[in-house]
This record gives structure tokens, sequence and C-alpha cells, in this order.
């Protein structure tokens, strides 16, 4: 298990993208299957069992947000999705079906790497039991004590703005959604509600960002959601 090579599942119709992954996964100690069609792709996921699905979302037989749906009725595996252009209704409603995460095409390998490599650790921490503290940077969340520091200074938090936190914390490298943070908070998704969001994410940067006008911690996906970064 500990030397195992992780085991990606690709979706994707178009071949050089195809050609382009083939080429790189494995020298970043990857092993691959691959798939054109949705209906390929759902069986090598059934069959091979891989510790990451990268699917594209226009396919030739289905919608790749189906495949999604479909995915999420019987698998965890973490989804990383890729949409061409910036559809950003796409990838919304990819991440609120259960997709992990998203690339918007042309796409560098670097990038690729990094979601690959948040979404991986996300897949495996699926069966563990959640962290108890959260730290990035000088950014230090104990969330059994529900205290917050950042360095040496305490800072204290409503607790709409703590539960945003935590929310995001939990998902922390990966984009959460309006709709996501929304549901949460326990509230509706109304516009009101996707703007009482941003004012909650521009008083938690205020308080926790050395500079809220150029956050490094909580970044803003726009059109998405909001992603608060790792280490
Ligand atoms: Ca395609």
């Amino acid at each position: 298990m500990t030397d195992a090579k992780p085991l990606i599942l690709i979706i994707e119709d178009e071949a050089p993208i195809r050609r382009f992954l083939r080429a790189s996964l494995p020298m970043h100690g990857y092993r691959f299957v691959e798939a054109v069609t949705a209906a390929e792709g759902l069986h090598l996921a059934a069959a091979q069992q891989p510790e990451l699905v990268i699917l594209d979302l226009g396919l030739p037989d289905r919608d790749g947000l189906e495949l999604v749906r479909e995915l999420r009725g019987w698998s965890q595996v973490p989804i990383l999705v890729l949409s061409a252009r910036d559809r950003e209704t796409d990838k919304v409603q990819a991440l609120d079906a259960g997709a992990d995460d998203y690339l918007t095409k042309p796409f560098g390998m670097g990038e690729l790497l990094a979601r690959m490599r948040v979404a991986l650790r996300h897949g495996a921490r699926r069966a563990a039991p959640e962290a108890a503290t959260f730290a990035c940077g000088d950014l230090r969340v104990d969330f059994a004590a529900r205290r917050i520091f950042t360095g040496d200074s305490e800072v204290h938090l409503t607790p709409t703005e703590f539960r945003l936190l935590v929310v995001l914390a939990h998902h922390a490298g990966k984009v959460v959604t309006h709709r996501q943070l929304l549901r949460e908070l326990g509230g509706d998704e109304h516009e009101d509600a996707v703007r009482a969001l941003r004012v909650h994410v521009s008083q938690l940067r205020r308080k926790l960002e050395p500079d809220p006008a150029r956050p490094k911690h909580l970044l803003t996906e726009p059109g998405v959601g909001y992603r608060l970064l790792e280490a």
C-alpha cells in the first residue's frame, strides 16, 4: 500500500489532452486508465476503483454533470472536473453535484498536479476523523476550543464567521461553492444570502488577513465560491 502509485481514471474525449496526461502523469508517479466516453468511464470507475477521477464535462455520449451525480450515488472517489472555456455555471453545477474541484482548459501541469494532490489528500482523509486543528502560515484554528490565532494574537469571530471558517478549513485547498457554504450555514440560497455571505467573508478577511485587499489565505473564485489555501 505504501509504495503503490495512485491510480487515476481519465474520462476525456479530446485526444490532445489525453496525450498530454498520458505523457505527464507517469513521470509524476501516477498510474492511469483512460476512457473516451461516459459509459466507458463509469465501467472503469467501478471495475478499477481509481483513487481519483479526472472528468471532462463535455463528453460525446452523456453530460459529464450526470456522470458526477451517478458516481456520487455509489462512490466517494475524488472527482476533478475539466471544463472548456469559462463555463462558470457548468463548474458550479459540477461542484454542487459532488465534484471536488475543477480546472479550466487550457491548464498547466503544475496547476493540475497541485489540484490532484489536494483532491487525493481529501480522498484519503474522508475515511479518517476530522483534524482537530488547522494551520496555514500564521493562521491557526483550534476547532474544539473554538479559538483562532494569527501569530500570537487571538482573533474573535462571530458564530457565523467561525462556522464559515470551519467549513472552508475542512475543505482547505479546494473551492467551496456559494451554495455549499450557504447550506452549511443553514441559510437559503437567495441573491441576498450570497450578498450576506460576501459581507461575512470580507469581515473574516479583515480579521485574518494582514492585507484584506490582497488576501493570501481566503481567496475568491469569481462566480463560483471561495477557497482557503493550505500551508
Ligand atoms: Ca470534451
